[in-house]
């Protein structure tokens, strides 16, 4: 049996956890920039794939990135 991919429906940055590291802009350049305050903002949800976007969302060293599949379930950090 074959498992559905995984979708993402939604990303979220907490910018008071944000440092402004930009690891997750490196890693997603098309998903995530960072604002004039240097804090990660949500360029484009749909702007690199499921995997680049959690890859991208595990190297933030604080752990500010949310992922939220279809059913607004967390699937990062679990
Ligand atoms: S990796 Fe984390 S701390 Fe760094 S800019 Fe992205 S969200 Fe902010």
């Amino acid at each position: 049996m074959e498992t559905e991919p995984l979708k993402i429906s939604k990303i979220e940055v907490d910018r008071d956890a944000c440092i402004g590291a930009a690891p997750c802009v490196m890693v997603a350049p098309g998903v995530f920039k960072l604002d004039g305050e240097n804090k990660a903002v949500v360029a484009d949800a749909h702007g690199a794939d499921v995997a680049t976007i959690l890859l991208a969302a595990q190297t933030c060293p604080v752990q500010a990135i949310s992922l939220y599949d279809e059913n607004g379930d967390r699937i990062y950090p679990v």
